[in-house]
């Protein structure tokens, strides 16, 4: 039984880079993507530069590119796999760097594998003891999970408690298709079902499968991914801001600080910075953040290192740059 008043990651075991200690990974769903060049994939974070013939990886790049039946047509970049549906891998030249994806049927049915992973895609209604302990047999195993309920949180919370009953330990790629109309709705959709899963501690990866919302294009999607897993705190990639929703104490102009404090900073790989409007809840209100930059007068501002104060009442003009010096003082501050 899982305690629903601590964060504990369910235990998996590593299959290649999924499951186990390592971050939850990124699945792009390319399926129905046209990709035909490799400047095709900047949308998902790697980058090609045809001068230098070389790839550069951005912090939010996807990880895994599922490419079903349409393999890339030239070498993908270093560090990502091609998830490809098994009866496409099993007439391709590469059996290492292309992984396959199986049904439950086909997994039955067809012994060729890869050496170290497979994945066997499903519905939660797929998921009997009977069958995660077949599937179980084999360490390779990565199951990809789709839920067939409308309520998406508790049928894949249930799958995860049918895991934890068997005592099964593969890692779960949650992915996820949205229902939503617009934009807004899919990322709120698939931030409250995902992002509540994650914090549950459930999933070793995710695949966000927005393409049916329409205007969603594949970086919004990946993008969304992200974001999901760092509101999460699950996958640190960019700077964290926590900041209040401002009300008749604020102090300054809440928005115009917090953009100008993230144009400084938003370069922080994981430093979670607190911009509170004043100080009768604002230190309360930043919680975990690491600085504080916290309004504590008229144009004055008191600055956080965690919880306790390291520069009191200065004033509001060269506080973004005492906030800068006691970052570098701590030695997390990197240049652009
Ligand atoms: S931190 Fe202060 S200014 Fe911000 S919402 Fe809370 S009470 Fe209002």
């Amino acid at each position: 039984m899982r305690s629903p008043y601590t964060y504990h990651r369910r235990q998996t075991h590593a299959v290649s880079v999924i499951g186990h200690e390592n971050v939850p990974r990124v699945v792009a769903d390319l399926r129905a993507v046209d990709i035909t060049r490799m400047e095709d994939l900047a949308d998902i974070g790697h980058t090609y530069d045809a001068i230098t013939d070389k790839w550069s990886t951005s912090d939010q790049a996807a990880e895994f590119l599922y490419m079903g039946a349409r393999p890339l047509p030239f070498m993908a970049p270093a560090g990502t796999r091609q998830l490809l549906d098994v009866s496409t891998w099993l007439g391709h030249d590469d059996h290492f760097y292309c992984v396959p994806v199986f049904t439950i049927d086909e997994w039955r049915s067809i012994e060729t594998r890869h050496t170290v992973m497979n994945v066997v895609r499903c519905t939660s209604s797929d998921l009997t003891t009977e069958i995660l302990h077949e599937l179980a047999e084999d360490a390779s195993v990565v199951l990809m999970i789709r839920s067939t309920s409308s309520a998406i949180f508790t049928d894949m919370r249930a799958c995860a408690d049918t895991m934890l009953a068997a005592h099964v330990h593969m890692p779960v790629v949650i992915e996820y298709h949205s229902s939503g109309d617009s934009i807004d709705d899919g990322i709120l959709d698939a931030s409250t079902d995902v992002g509540g899963l994650l914090v549950e501690g459930l999933g070793d990866a995710v695949m966000m499968t927005l393409s049916s919302v329409k205007g969603l294009d594949t970086a919004t999607s990946i993008r969304t991914a992200f974001g999901i897993l760092q509101a999460a705190r699950t996958r640190m990639t960019k700077t964290e801001y926590i900041s209040c929703p401002s009300c008749g104490r604020t102090l300054f102009d809440l928005q115009e600080t917090t953009s100008m404090i993230r144009s400084h900073t938003d370069h922080l790989k994981g430093v979670k910075i607190g911009i509170m409007g004043c100080i009768v809840n604002g230190p309360g209100e930043m919680a975990d953040a690491d600085y504080g930059y916290v309004g504590s007068g008229p144009d004055r501002i008191t600055l956080y290192r965690g919880q306790e104060i390291v520069k009191r009442n200065i004033p509001s003009a060269g506080a973004v740059n005492e906030l800068i010096g006691i970052i570098k003082d701590d030695g997390r501050w990197v240049e652009r």
